[in-house]
């Protein structure tokens, strides 16, 4: 009887357990801090208590080894001296740069830093160089001059890095491996625009992200859903200064050193890999819509959303029916095809 009594105990105590152990489970763990430049917010389901934590010191590292304003930091220090040996975290983050900037032709160039700097993005002293100094700025623009071996890095003449345009992507791939390791469940990360989506929601529907409005960027004019992978958006709505009633945006053309302007709002990318979706949104942005078109038509491995200034936008065939409009945008949806007889799948 009295046995019987105990039996009956342990088992309500195992129930509540795994009751207690479930609702911990569908609880996710969040976290808001500043990095890279940005506000960045996680949200993760399952796996590790500690696992918010691993992935914002993972991006704190990464952030110090990258940031070329930081005077400690690698790139920094291979920018002064020209030539130097660099972790393997920034080894492995140039070498998939620069492997990304030999397939986006020149419209994506990592060794942009003097003319980001000499326009002022870099310090928020905005000034307009003169066509002088911006020739001498685009003649030194040339990353398939950089040189690597074993981890050391020597860059061309009057060369600096800057890794604006894919470290955020980087870390999404890299905070991608941490969640698998600890068998997370699903997870949304937001690393200031850069979005890392992970494994299947609780509730198992798909995942839903807003798409910034460059004239609101805290508003969405519209909601891609998707399954997973990395969405990440560049508009000249980042960083910008005005001079005259003319807008000057940090994303810059590296065949003439000055901020683009071609009638593109922002490039959205949905890609798998988080450090191609960060080059490429840069890069298709720089390209323009015609050029951007033809090279997704030639490497169909991504998606992409692209809002121009006359407000049609362009998306790709692949997720056009995963897009809504939010109400009050009256945008024209044009979907944009694979062109079959051009496909070239080898990236
Ligand atoms: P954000 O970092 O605002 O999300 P991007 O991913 O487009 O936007 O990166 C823009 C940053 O990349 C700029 O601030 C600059 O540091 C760098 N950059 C600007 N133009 C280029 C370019 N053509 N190729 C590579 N990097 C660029
Ligand atoms: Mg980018």
């Amino acid at each position: 009887m009295k046995k019987q009594t105990i039996g009956a105990t342990g088992a309500i105590i195992l129930f509540l357990a795994v009751i207690l152990c479930s609702c911990a489970k569908a609880e996710p763990q969040s976290v808001s801090f500043q990095s890279m430049d940005t506000l960045m917010t996680m949200k993760v389901y399952g796996g590790d208590s500690d696992l918010c934590d691993r992935l914002q010191q993972r991006i704190t590292e990464l952030d110090t080894q990258l940031d070329a304003t930081d005077e400690n930091s690698e790139i920094h220090q291979l920018n002064q001296k020209g030539t130097a040996k660099v972790s393997d975290d920034t080894a492995d983050i140039l070498e998939r740069s620069l492997r990304l900037s030999g397939e986006l032709g020149q419209a994506f160039d990592i060794t942009v830093y003097p003319a980001v700097k000499a326009w002022g993005f870099t310090s928020g002293d905005y000034r307009i160089p003169d066509d002088n100094e911006l020739k001498e700025l685009a003649a030194k623009i040339d990353d398939t001059a950089v040189k690597s071996e074993n981890n050391t890095f020597t860059l061309p003449d009057g060369a600096m890095l800057d890794l604006g345009a894919v470290a955020k992507g980087y870390a999404a791939d890299q905070c991608g491996a941490i969640l698998k390791e600890s068998h997370a469940a699903a997870a949304v990360l937001n690393l200031g625009g850069t979005i890392k989506l992970y494994g299947k929601k609780p509730d198992g529907s798909r995942f839903s992200v807003g798409v910034a409005d460059p004239d609101n960027p805290a508003g969405y004019f519209g909601y891609l859903s998707c399954e997973g992978g990395v969405v990440a958006t560049s508009g000249g709505y980042e960083r910008y200064f005005e001079r005259d009633g003319k807008r000057y945006i940090h994303i810059l053309d590296p065949t003439t050193a000055k901020p683009v302007e071609n009638g593109i709002r922002s490039v959205t990318i949905l890609c798998d890999n988080g450090t191609a979706a960060d080059a490429l949104s840069t890069a298709l942005f720089v390209m323009g819509l015609d050029k951007a078109t033809a090279y997704y038509q030639a490497h169909p491995d991504f998606d992409f959303i692209i809002l121009t200034d006359n407000d049609n936008l362009y998306i790709t065939e692949g997720i056009t029916d995963d897009f809504t409009l939010s109400n009050g945008y009256d945008f024209t949806i044009k979907s944009v095809e694979i062109a079959a007889t051009q496909t070239d799948t080898s990236r």
